[in-house]
């Protein structure tokens, strides 16, 4: 059986334009993974971000070494579907942990992640923010309208048995992170809910912890009206072909 010694936690952080949040990001994940005594790695695959990002992902590899800080960088923004395609293929953990990089998502709630896991011996967590303690922080209300419909719609037309569809902070099994990834489809953001529809099809199983997401207080959110379009066209493609 696995065990706390012989588990490894890959954190697949991918990062645009993300220079103010990354030290800190990267601060608590080693904070929380210290503390709960768990191996760890974190994989930044940078996107190719004109801010200099990068670069100080690489002050912190020298900082906290090379096998806790690994880098993945693409050239170009290449977006976030194939920015975990690319990231897990350097995993070295048997789960992979994917969340987003700008303080939106607290390392805190790793160690709850790990615990449900074990608890219920399941494939994936998923953080949700529509069930219990879980919700959403700073956002105004047009976010929050075009993420609930989102979710919504995603729960209408699809009915994947999970509660937050379009969120993005959760863990797998890497093998069964694997298998659903050799069979999405989709490439923006509606690749996290192609993922858990997918995920259901298998049969895979699914844990569920609260989380609390908070805006991002540092840079710009990437999410535009051409993502929304593109949401839309690969929420009805998915209803479509499943
Ligand atoms: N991101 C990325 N490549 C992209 C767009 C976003 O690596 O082309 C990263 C970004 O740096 C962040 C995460 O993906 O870590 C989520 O993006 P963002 O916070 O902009 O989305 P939102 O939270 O507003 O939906
Ligand atoms: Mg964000």
């Amino acid at each position: 059986m696995a065990s706390r010694k012989t588990d490894k936690y890959s954190v697949l952080l991918p990062t645009y334009n993300e220079r103010e949040n990354l030290p800190l990001i990267v601060w608590l994940l080693v904070k929380s993974f210290t503390q709960s005594g768990y191996n760890y790695e974190i994989i930044v695959i940078d996107d190719g971000s004109p801010d200099g990002t990068l670069e100080i992902a690489k002050e912190l590899q020298k900082l906290y070494g090379n096998d806790k800080i690994v880098l993945r960088p693409r050239a170009t923004k290449l977006g976030l579907g194939t920015a975990y395609v690319h990231g897990i293929k350097h995993a070295t953990g048997n789960f992979v942990i994917i969340m987003d990089a700008d303080l939106s998502h607290h390392p805190k709630f790793i160690p709850q992640f790990i615990k449900k896991q074990k608890e219920l011996k399941c494939d994936i967590v998923s953080g949700t923010r529509y069930i219990g303690t879980g919700g959403v922080y700073g956002w105004d209300f047009k976010r929050k309208l075009i993420s609930r419909s989102a979710n919504f719609l995603a729960q209408f037309l699809l009915r994947p048995g999970a509660s937050d569809l379009t969120g993005s902070f959760r863990l797998y099994k890497k093998d069964v992170l694997q298998k659903i990834i050799d069979s999405c489809v989709s490439k923006g953001y509606v690749f996290q809910m192609e993922i858990l529809v997918r995920a259901n099809q298998f049969g895979f199983t699914l844990g569920e912890v609260p989380i609390t997401f908070v805006d991002r207080v540092y840079g710009e959110s990437k999410l535009g009206g051409s993502e929304i379009v593109q949401y839309a066209k690969g929420l009805l493609y998915l209803f479509a072909t499943t």
